[in-house]
């Protein structure tokens, strides 16, 4: 049984390996595919897609401030001495109401005030930080920008503005016009690429500090706050196509960025690859347990059967297939066992071997299936007519021998008598064979210095008398 263990063992863990090799190869490639989907797919895509939604957004707002720049009412106006601020104020007004703009606004470079449609609103002087933008915008060479950044006179929100240079016939500056837009829709945006795709969305400027991310969420830490973004930045604030790899307390995030020419920010898109890999790691903590439950079924499928084969193959070395009764190397077994029994209990011990009288001609005339079943028969009849310490055991052919546990010669006799009556009166017997069947039986009693040759000698002696004596008879010897 150690042995039948022992290869179940093995093939459980042959095949717990096997089904564990085949879960890992699974959990890596997924988890590898899913990487390799957020690369090249996902977080392109969603770059792609934002920078689209950012561009439609600005386009039309563009179109208005850059007709503003080229009315001739403006320009007219600011060549003149600016004196009928009721003028511009309606324009203003208007153009915001039609466009429904957040602001529309104009800077008078000769005064330097700055008009909305509230009316003129302030007067620009190169210290007011408020005024900043104005005097960088007349710096660069572009006639137009787009600049995100408060103002003080429109509450705390951040606004987009579309800043375009007026000039005259000749060429020289006159001011600025443009419009103002709430980035609440950038906000928006971010929201909804987090909530339903798990990116994490934010502008960055040239220094990679943050200048636009989702209000009310923890705050983006800038791309020099973050060491391994920080070691990348020069690669990242650039303005190819690339997706870095980084890790953020431990746990492994991809980068996208582009470039956007308008909002002169990056755009970055980030994802923590954790979020997309659950299913790939449910799917492996499932087949986990399946294989699990697997192995163990097969396990217990082998023990099963490795049982009952072990189990028909002890029957089958112990035992005779056609009268279910112990084999002669079983009776051999407990006969030694017996001796060694007696050896030390000093007990009775008696043997009787029993032959069917002439079963040959049973075969002869009525056919070899009659003698099995009589063979059966008498097997059964042997067994319930002894006590149950007794055995029986078939010792081959029409040969039987019994041993009887606690019993001397005489007694031997006597239910060796009493075997021989049963069996020759036994109507069943000579229902089948249509005549009666009678056994010989050789009886001896196992006494000092015995062995199970000298046993086996006396008793066959026996019997072979009982035989010459005419068959049908008992023996002692
Ligand atoms: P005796 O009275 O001297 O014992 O004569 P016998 O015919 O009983 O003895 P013999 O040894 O000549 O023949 C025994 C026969 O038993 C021969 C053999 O074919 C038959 N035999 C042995 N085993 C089986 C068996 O399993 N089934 C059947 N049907 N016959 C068997
Ligand atoms: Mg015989
Ligand atoms: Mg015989």
């Amino acid at each position: 049984m150690h042995f039948n263990y022992r290869i179940v063992f093995i093939i459980t863990a042959l095949v717990f390996s096997l089904s564990i090799s085949l879960t890992l190869v699974n959990y890596f490639t997924a988890m590898e595919s899913t990487r390799d989907q957020l690369k090249q797919r996902a977080l392109p895509l969603t770059v792609d897609n934002i920078y689209n939604k950012i561009q439609k957004n600005i386009i039309e707002p563009n179109l208005i401030a850059s007709m503003m720049a080229h009315d001739t009412f403006l320009i007219d106006w600011l060549s003149h001495e600016e004196d009928d601020i009721q003028q511009i104020t309606n324009y203003l007004e208007k153009i915001q109401n039609k466009y429904k703009m957040f602001t529309a606004f104009l800077v008078s470079d000769k005064s330097n005030n700055y008009y909305s449609a509230q009316g003129l609103l302030e007067t620009f002087n190169e210290n007011s930080t408020n005024s900043a933008w104005y005097f960088n915008f007349k710096k660069i060479a572009e006639p137009s920008e787009i600049n995100i950044d408060y103002n003080t006179n429109m509450g705390s929100e951040l606004i987009m503005f579309l800043n375009h240079k007026i000039y005259d016939d000749d060429y020289h500056m006159l001011g600025a016009t443009g419009i103002g837009l709430k980035t609440s829709y950038i906000n928006d945006m971010l929201k909804d690429f987090r909530l339903k795709h798990k990116f994490t969305v934010y502008f960055v400027d040239h220094n990679g500090n943050v200048v636009i991310s989702e209000k009310g969420i923890k705050t983006v830490p800038g791309l020099i706050d973050t060491p391994e973004l920080a070691t990348q930045l020069s690669d990242i604030i650039s303005k190819g196509s690339q997706v870095f790899d980084y890790r953020e307390n431990s746990e492994a995030h991809l980068l996208s960025r582009k470039f956007i020419d308008e909002l002169d920010l990056y755009l970055i898109v980030v994802a923590k690859v954790n979020d997309f890999t659950k299913t790939a790691k449910d799917t492996f903590y499932i087949n986990i347990l399946l294989s699990g439950l697997i192995t163990l079924l097969i396990s217990i499928i082998i023990v099963l059967y490795v049982r009952r084969i072990h189990l028909k193959l002890n029957s089958l070395a112990s035992n005779d297939e056609l009268t279910n009764l112990p084999n002669r190397r079983c009776f051999h077994n407990k006969l030694s066992e017996l001796l060694c029994y007696k050896e030390r209990n000093n007990n009775e011990l008696s043997i009787i071997f029993i032959d069917i009288d002439d079963f040959k001609l049973i075969n002869d005339t009525q056919g070899h299936d009659i003698g099995d079943k009589v063979l059966q028969s008498l097997a059964a009849l042997l067994k319930i007519n002894i006590r149950k310490n007794d055995f029986v055991a078939r010792w081959g052919g029409e040969e039987f021998v019994i041993l009887l546990v606690d019993s001397n010669l005489e007694q031997a006799k006597v239910i060796a008598e009493k075997l021989r009556l049963n069996i020759a009166n036994n109507v069943n017997l000579s229902q089948l064979t249509n005549n009666d069947v009678t056994i010989s039986s050789g009886v001896t009693s196992v006494t000092t210095g015995d062995d199970i040759d000298s046993i086996l000698k006396r008793v066959d002696n026996a019997l072979y008398k009982a035989k010459s004596l005419g068959k049908n008879v008992v023996v002692l010897d």
